[in-house]
């Protein structure tokens, strides 16, 4: 994006690519269909140490601009599958690749491909950039370098620490990086239980002190996926508890009270059938009295019940590690970045965009309205 906006605007560049080919996360993003923006954006769906941050950016480069850009240089129209997350009508995420592909031929930029950066550092003339390629190592020197390397998850997509480890070494401040949007695993005494429901997916209410997050959970024979519990991740930090809803629709206090109205014949199992499926409520029978009938139920049954279903505790282990994270948290700071160029304020003419800063957006486009964003507001001041 950065490149192509630069040469919208006449400006000439080198992308330097490490891949055969562009764009490897575009590639396989929203399971090969790419989620490319998401017709809610605000600073509220982002994860940093100063989302207001994002204010600047977003107010150079908007929704309507990426679905625009989309629809003006690729005929791409975008179709909305669910929470305002936008995909191509082609369901077909290299029409998102070919639009960049194409407008950087049209506007003669240069891409290398199967070229490693391998270090970037300040000189007096502006950046000496070691590169390896067709087994050679070669210099360049250019007066401004975009660092558009993204983050740590996904080795085998091609990422790398190149924008942590410059950052580091030009004595930047780097937030405290980690796995994001990823699953979480659980070990343990609980381990089991988990297992049993592997493939069980519940439309529930992941919650802590600070976010809730209403989607599916998904539990597998090594703990819990699904978007909630990828959402929550972003949020969730090492020996933490949060809580899930299972049942965030209704209230089991109303269920329990209709229950016994109508004579209370039924056992709590029977009542929880109505909503889960024969394998969750047996396994909900750890934890609650299914077989009482709910006329002889407790006072103090039913609060169990009523907790056990809205604030059930989970307490990871850890999480699926970067392999398995769509995005990493953390990154250079903000604090290091003009937020109306992202140039970064010690370092003339360097400059960092997309998942190597400190901005994480939540699941469902987030993550790419602001690549596009932080690529076009760069691409003005190159
Ligand atoms: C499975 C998966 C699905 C996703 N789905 C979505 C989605 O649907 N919607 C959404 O908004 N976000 C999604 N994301 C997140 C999104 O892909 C990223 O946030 C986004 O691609 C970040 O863009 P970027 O340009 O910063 O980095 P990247 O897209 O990662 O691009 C960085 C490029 O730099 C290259 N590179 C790295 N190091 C070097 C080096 N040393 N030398 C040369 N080249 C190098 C890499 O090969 C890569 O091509 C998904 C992520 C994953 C893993």
């Amino acid at each position: 994006m950065c490149a192509v906006q630069a040469g919208l605007l006449g400006k000439k560049t080198l992308v330097l690519e490490r891949n055969d080919k562009p764009g490897a996360k575009i590639l396989i993003s929203g399971g090969g269909r790419c989620n490319y923006t998401n017709l809610h954006t605000s600073i509220e769906n982002f994860v940093s140490e100063n989302p207001s941050f994002l204010h600047t950016v977003f107010a150079q480069w908007t929704v309507e601009d990426t679905i625009a850009f989309f629809e003006n240089f690729g005929h791409i129209k975008g179709v909305e599958k669910t929470l305002g997350q936008l995909f191509p009508a082609t369901n077909k995420a290299k029409d998102i690749v070919s639009v960049f592909t194409k407008l950087m031929y049209e506007t003669g930029q240069d891409i290398w491909l199967d070229t490693l950066v391998k270090s970037v550092e300040s000189v007096t003339e502006g950046y000496r950039i070691i590169i390896a390629r067709a087994g050679k190592e070669e210099v360049l020197t250019s007066k401004k370098v975009v660092f558009a390397s993204g983050g740590l998850p996904v080795a085998k997509l091609g990422a790398s620490d190149l924008a942590l480890k410059t950052a580091y070494k030009l004595g930047l401040e780097v937030v405290q990086t980690a796995p994001a949007l990823v699953p979480l695993t659980i070990t343990g005494k609980d381990a089991d239980w988990y297992a049993s429901l592997s493939g069980n997916s519940v439309f529930a209410r992941v919650y802590n002190d600070k976010i809730s997050f209403e989607e599916n959970i998904l539990f597998t024979h090594w703990g819990l996926s699904g978007p909630a519990i990828l959402q929550i991740s972003s949020y969730w930090r090492a020996g933490e508890v949060f809580k899930i809803d299972l049942l965030p629709k209704f209230r089991l206090d109303n269920l329990i009270r209709q229950e016994r109205n109508a004579g209370g014949k039924r056992t709590i199992g029977q009542m929880l059938n109505d909503y889960f499926t024969k394998k969750m409520v047996d396994a909900l029978g750890k934890f609650l009295p299914i077989t009482i009938k709910i006329a002889s139920l407790s006072k103090a049954d039913a609060a169990l019940v009523s907790d056990t279903i809205h604030h059930f505790k989970v307490k990871p282990a850890g999480d699926k590690g970067y392999d398995k994270a769509e995005v990493m948290r953390g990154g250079v700071s903000t604090a290091e970045l003009h937020p109306k160029t992202l140039e970064s304020k010690k370092y003339p003419g360097l400059y960092f965009g997309g998942e190597a800063v400190d901005i994480t957006g939540w699941l469902g486009g987030y993550n790419f309205q602001w690549a596009w964003a932080a690529g076009y507001v760069i691409a003005q001041d190159l």
